[in-house]
């Protein structure tokens, strides 16, 4: 399960971000994560509340931001939403295409004790 490994490394970067400022307890974390990253959010959730317990992390409100894939062509200029991962534009067929979002994958913010420190 690709889910359980991400909540872990998730929650060691959290946790040795709170031990390294003496932080207690984290009440909300928001995490940003691209749509080519294929995370189910309810899956991540659900293990991260596993590996959480016991650690300053437990009880914490996580909030998932998903963002779509988008590209943009320097063929023709147009910016592309995409669901399928092909790097071809659908418009001209150039591959010559950039990736703006939907590679993602980082803590947006987080509130700890009550004071917003991300
Ligand atoms: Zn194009």
């Amino acid at each position: 399960m690709h889910e359980l490994s991400l909540a872990e490394a998730i929650n060691k970067t959290i946790k040795d971000l709170c031990e390294r400022s003496a932080w207690a307890r984290v009440r909300r974390i928001v995490l940003k994560i691209g749509h080519m990253r294929q995370v189910d959010p309810e899956l991540l959730s659900f293990a991260f509340n596993v590996v959480a317990k016991g650690t300053v992390s437990e009880d914490a409100e996580l909030s998932i931001l998903e963002l779509p894939i988008v590209f943009k062509c320097h063929a023709c200029g147009k910016k592309i939403g995409s669901e399928a991962m092909t790097f071809i534009c659908q418009d001209c067929g150039s591959t010559d295409v950039e990736l703006l979002s939907g590679m993602e994958l980082t803590i947006e913010s987080m509130e700890v004790e009550g004071r917003q420190v991300l």
